[in-house]
């Protein structure tokens, strides 16, 4: 089958962190002529629908794409009534709604494009809607898992579930774990949905995914071969991982002239890029805890400190109380935005991509999402780690002890963050003596990423080996 008469239905959760690799994944497709149709749940409909395909590029002209066409929306209802809030009820919204009305939902979709004439030649799952598989097995559509988070993160989760190698008692921060193709772990740089005080849903869908997986055709990872090669081959003889990526924006591989899903459930606060460049090459420290993790009272304050002694220059992405998951967010000191206006700026929203390509940024304190992580890889900007939950304190193990490209921030044995350790973390990354090494590391990821981006790459690759087999 040539690859125009090709559709793909990909099924996403409606989380940021979740959409945008599934977008990034769309954008590959469908440059290769492949007809996608992402569908995700109502929730999302009035954020993605109004957005669309943008460009990234900063570029108000962006060049035609002539394929963006190619790329549709569509909404499922998952089963909660529309006024309850579904941040309250994600347990039961995730193990029982999504996997039952959600999925019949689903299924309606599917039958009523069927009714169309309009078939999928296969469908690509995010690992959180593993239910979603049996939709694709009732339908007789072949299908691929696209796993969102580190190939480490399918290798821990695969080797727990299915009961293989020596996890410790986990109930002890002090005791450690070691899996084939990966640094020593320490509980506490385990993902949190293991911890005995991990939220109970994830960990139980997590563990309903790598069930799922005998009968998944193809597995692809969110990553790239150099940046996770041992546990790639780890995996290899078990269930193997595909790595098809960095999934991150194109312009921070290099594809000026591609057009992008962004796909931003908020504005984004462009001005700032603008301001970027007027600072000095590397001398910003951006500061963003992605769009569900923020900074409590006492850090927030903590790191306001910091900033005000080290008079560092700095890009603070702070969520308004009233953005949802916003709402545990701590308020900036009375008068700090006025005592530092002269080399700060504080935005609820920024287009990172951009901000991470813009030269100016030479620091980046993250709470180490997937996807913060890999663009930050991809721009070859050093970090402050400081994970918050589920996959990010194992991320920051990655990015500090295997990439060498950060140093972790840490609370003290009072559980806080103080204003010292922010300014050790600073110094450390900007001018200590390993922030030379740091940004060299960052760069020799940066360049690495591009390569296997590039055509002939290891992940262009695996796209390439991806299309040949569905079609
Ligand atoms: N992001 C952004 N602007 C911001 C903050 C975050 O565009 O001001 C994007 C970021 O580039 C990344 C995503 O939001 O692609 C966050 O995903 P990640 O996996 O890092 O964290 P999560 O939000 O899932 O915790």
């Amino acid at each position: 089958m040539e690859a125009h008469e090709l559709h793909v239905l990909m099924v996403s959760l409606p989380y940021q962190g979740h959409i945008n690799p599934m977008l990034r994944l769309a954008n590959l497709l469908i440059t290769s002529g492949i007809h996608v149709t992402m569908a995700t749940t109502e929730v999302a409909r009035h954020r993605l629908s109004s957005r669309n395909i943008t460009s990234t590029t900063g570029n108000p002209n962006p060049p035609e794409n002539p394929n963006q066409e190619l790329l549709e929306f569509e909404f499922f209802a998952d089963g909660l009534n529309a006024d309850e809030d579904r941040d309250k009820n994600l347990g039961v919204l995730l193990e029982e709604y999504l996997p039952t009305k959600g999925a019949g939902n689903l299924s309606d979709l599917i039958s009523d494009f069927g009714k169309k004439g309009r078939g999928f030649s296969c469908m690509i799952v995010n690992c959180f809607v593993p239910w979603a598989v049996d939709v694709a097995a009732a339908h007789g559509i072949p299908c691929a898992m696209l796993w969102v988070q580190a190939c480490a993160l399918y290798a821990i989760y695969y080797r727990y579930h299915k009961g293989m190698g020596e996890f410790p008692s986990l109930d002890d921060a002090s005791n450690s774990v070691e899996l084939p193709g990966l640094p020593l772990l320490k509980v506490q740089d385990l993902p949190t949905f293991l911890l005995p005080s991990g939220p109970p849903h994830f960990k139980n869908v997590v563990a309903a995914c790598i069930h799922s997986l005998d009968k998944i055709r193809w597995v692809l990872g969110s990553s790239f071969h150099k940046l996770e090669e041992d546990v790639v081959k780890s995996m290899s003889h078990l269930k193997p991982i595909h790595p098809i990526g960095p999934l991150v924006p194109p312009i921070l591989l290099g594809k000026l002239d591609r057009i992008s899903g962004a796909g931003d459930f908020w504005d984004s606060e462009d001005s700032c890029i603008e301001w970027l460049s007027t600072q000095r090459p590397s001398s910003v420290l951006y500061i963003s805890l992605g769009s569900i993790s923020v900074l409590s009272e006492s850090e927030t304050k903590a790191v306001a400190a910091a900033l005000e002694t080290t008079k560092a220059a700095f890009l603070w992405v702070v969520k308004k109380r009233e953005d949802g998951w916003g709402r545990r967010s701590g308020e900036l000191p009375e008068g700090f935005l006025e005592r530092t206006k002269d080399r700060g700026r504080v935005v609820r929203w920024c287009p990172q991509d951009r901000v991470l390509m813009s030269g100016a940024v030479g620091c980046f304190l993250t709470h180490c999402g997937w996807n913060s992580t890999l663009e930050t890889v991809a721009a070859g900007v050093p970090v402050i780690a400081f994970p918050d939950w589920t996959d990010q304190p194992t991320n920051a193990k990655l990015l500090v002890d295997v990439f060498g490209m950060g140093v972790r921030m840490r609370r003290g044995m009072d559980g806080r963050l103080s204003e010292e350790e922010v300014e050790r973390c600073i110094f450390e990354v900007t001018e200590g003596p390993m922030a030379m090494a740091m940004k060299k590391k960052a760069v020799e990821w940066k360049e690495a990423a591009m390569k296997a981006s590039a055509c002939g790459g290891s992940s262009d690759l695996v796209t390439a080996n991806f299309i040949g087999e569905i079609s």
